[in-house]
């Protein structure tokens, strides 16, 4: 590339750093110079030209400064307003000047007049563009004319960059339209060009960019889960003996569902390559019980098996019931969090480096360096989308012996919507348990304004008085910790207040590890009726008595948020209600989401809607690290693409390895080296 330094700074911080990269740099918008309206015909409410003499010229001062001008051409008259200017415009935008402007054209107080309008001088008959012209995404102190001019270096240079990656068939199945010259039309479109085709980017152009873009993503995503297949990991046989006394001993048995995901988790676990799936399930769908049987699986193969939850309440939760599930069959299970003593500490790192413990429990502090295992065969980790992609990492390197990986099985109650597991998480497996275990009535969700507090007291009191236990939820404060101390003390107190006679527990994010689970069991045992709570409770706590649930401030929280806490109540028979209270007034996006909440309980669909309103950035949150991000596709509008890129990726990687490697270096050059976990 040949730009100065500091323009090549500029151009980095756009992704920009070869002739490539500015190629595929593509406009997100287009103004359309090509033809003149007419003052009097030009459609109102879009960009139009429209081109004129200027009769009058002034500066007011009413409300503020501002240079005024008329404009007038054969039809009419226009009023052009500057709100900021330079001097030297004045005089510039003299009277008997022939200006091109261009703009949007709103009714004003004088007429029809144009705010800022893009103003050039012309001469009379000066010809007009014969391109629309592409308005390119920049930053600041890099001009639309520097890198439209950099961009038609870069297309006259790089032609031979240009080359075709996708074989005939494909091209021909999918009627894709030529890579070269949608990248030519994209940069300049031709005027016969619908301007609106280009601007909803439904062009022939569009598609066939959008479609190479999935067609990239796809072929990266597949040849990530090749090379993880080309790792060997330990082959855990199915072997039924402890699994059927397992089941014995419970007093439900599995839903379909759940038969369906362990028998394929179960396949994978017996294969020698690392197994990687996700599964997904709704809160309460009883993922718990799937893991434990995979961990079985291990255990009774020899190996170790590990299970990580993102908080210490979910943690130690796990390893009680796991222990109760486990120790009548003679398993032992370890318990690792990193507020146990030295000493407690010490014992358990050596059972779990001796393989006395079969089953380790714990938070994050199941991967730090003093943790060594005797033969880990299967990493567990729940709610998934709490950690980090480094974290996950950690944890499967931790088990990794003589070119060995363990097996992988991460839970997400956070559902992924279709077109994202088909995307972003299309290298891994994915189990989706899509039916909740029997007996359970849906939870009914009010929403209340704050100012009608009355009516939920009076309603905590009766739920407690017929023995049923409640949740309260303080008001989320994400700026600050101590606030958020302070405001759940606050709570309590209030509510104690309130409620004399009620035994009321109070659980926060600072509260020492044993506390907290002294008070969690405390509210199991049914010793506490109401639980007053941060939300620590969020993921996966499992008290099934608990039947109502009040949330403060339900507008400041996310939509995920909401649904898993929601799903905290509504575990047992008893019909139960999740109360959100609100302040008002609502903003536009809090007034949706509680719209959401209210109206759906069917976790997909919570999630499809939240990623409609929030966008797959966010969604992904933590995956997003190192995940290059789609910039032309959209995965709501473009699903039928996404299916076609898929079916391509295959075929191109099983026929064409070649340019499926050229196709993945164009779009995707030196970024391809992410997703490891
Ligand atoms: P989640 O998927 O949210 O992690 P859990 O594994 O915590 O759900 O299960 C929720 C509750 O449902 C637990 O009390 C669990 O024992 C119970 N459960 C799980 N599977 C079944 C089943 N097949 N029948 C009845 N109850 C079940
Ligand atoms: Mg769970």
């Amino acid at each position: 590339m040949t730009a100065s330094t500091q323009v090549q700074e500029k151009l980095s911080r756009l992704g920009i750093d070869t002739e490539l990269d500015l190629i595929l740099h593509l406009p997100i918008r287009y103004e359309d110079e090509t033809h003149l309206f007419p003052i009097a015909d030009a459609p109102p409410g879009q960009t139009v030209q429209v081109e004129g003499i200027i009769i009058h010229n002034e500066v007011v001062f009413r409300p503020r400064r501002q240079l005024v001008c008329q404009v007038e051409d054969n039809s009419g008259v226009l009023v052009m307003r500057f709100l900021n200017f330079y001097g030297s415009q004045i005089k510039t935008y003299a009277v008997g000047k022939r200006v091109r402007l261009l703009g949007e054209i709103r009714s004003g107080f004088f007429g029809a007049e144009m705010v800022h309008p893009k103003c050039r001088i012309v001469r009379d008959g000066e010809s007009l563009a014969d391109t629309m012209t592409p308005i390119y995404p920049t930053t600041a102190g890099l001009t639309q004319k520097i890198l439209a001019k950099l961009i038609a270096q870069a297309l006259q240079n790089g032609q031979h960059m240009l080359t075709e990656t996708v074989p005939d068939r494909i091209i021909g199945k999918y009627r894709l339209a030529d890579f070269r010259e949608s990248v030519m039309c994209l940069h300049n479109p031709p005027p016969e060009v619908s301007i609106e085709a280009l601007q909803t980017r439904t062009h022939p152009a569009w598609r066939r960019i959008k479609f190479d873009e999935l067609l990239a993503q796809q072929l990266s995503m597949r040849l990530h889960y090749r090379q993880r297949r080309s790792h060997s990991a330990p082959a855990l046989a199915q072997k039924d003996n402890l699994k059927q006394q397992f089941l014995a001993q419970l007093n439900f048995a599995l839903t379909t569902a759940q038969i369906r995901v362990s028998a394929e988790i179960s396949r994978d676990l017996a294969s020698a390559y690392p197994m990687q799936r996700l599964l997904q399930g709704d809160v309460g769908s009883g993922k718990t019980i799937v893991a434990a049987l995979a961990a079985l699986q291990a255990i009774e193969n020899g190996y170790q098996a590990a299970i990580m939850a993102p908080t210490e309440i979910l943690a130690e939760q796990h390893f009680q019931k796991l222990t109760s599930w486990f120790e009548p069959l003679g398993i032992k299970v370890a318990w690792l969090s990193s507020s146990q003593k030295k000493k407690e500490k010490q014992a358990v790192l050596d059972d779990i480096a001796s393989g006395a413990a079969q089953l380790a429990a714990g938070t994050h502090a199941l991967f730090q360096d003093q943790v060594i295992f005797h033969r880990l065969g299967l990493a567990i980790i729940d709610e998934q989308h709490r950690f980090g992609v480094h974290q996950r990492l950690a944890l499967r390197m931790k088990g990794a012996q003589s070119d060995q990986v363990p097996h992988q099985l991460m839970m997400s109650a956070t559902p992924i919507p279709r077109t994202l597991s088909m995307s972003y998480f299309a290298d891994l497996d994915v189990s989706v348990i899509d039916e909740l275990p029997p007996g359970r009535s849906p939870v009914v969700t009010k929403l209340i304004a704050d100012n009608r507090r009355d009516e939920v007291i009076a309603r905590i009191q009766h739920a407690c008085e017929q023995g049923k236990q409640v949740y309260w939820v303080c008001p989320l404060i994400e700026e600050s910790e101590v606030l958020q101390l302070q405001t759940a003390l606050e709570t309590c107190e209030s509510l104690n207040q309130v409620f004399p006679h009620l035994r009321i527990g109070l659980v926060h994010g600072r509260l020492p590890a044993q506390e907290k689970a002294a008070m969690m069991a405390a509210f199991k045992q049914g010793e506490i009726q109401l639980l007053v709570a941060t939300t620590v409770i969020e993921v996966g706590v499992d008290v099934p008595n608990a039947s109502l649930m009040v949330i403060e401030n339900a507008e400041r929280m996310g939509l995920s948020q909401l649904h898993q806490l929601r799903g905290r109540v509504g575990r047992g028979s008893e019909a139960s209600i999740c109360i959100l209270l609100f302040q008002q007034p609502l903003s536009e996006i809090a007034r949706k989401r509680l719209k959401i909440i209210f109206e759906h309980t069917d976790g997909f669909e919570i999630a499809r809607q939240d990623l409609n309103l929030r966008g797959p950035g966010e969604f992904l949150g933590a995956r997003q690290s190192g995940v290059p991000m789609l910039r032309f596709a959209n995965l709501e509008q473009d699903v039928e693409l996404l299916t076609a890129a898929q079916a391509a990726a295959e075929e191109m990687l099983n026929c064409h390895p070649d340019l499926a490697q050229r196709h993945i270096e164009r779009w995707l050059g030196d970024k391809t080296e992410y997703l490891r976990v």
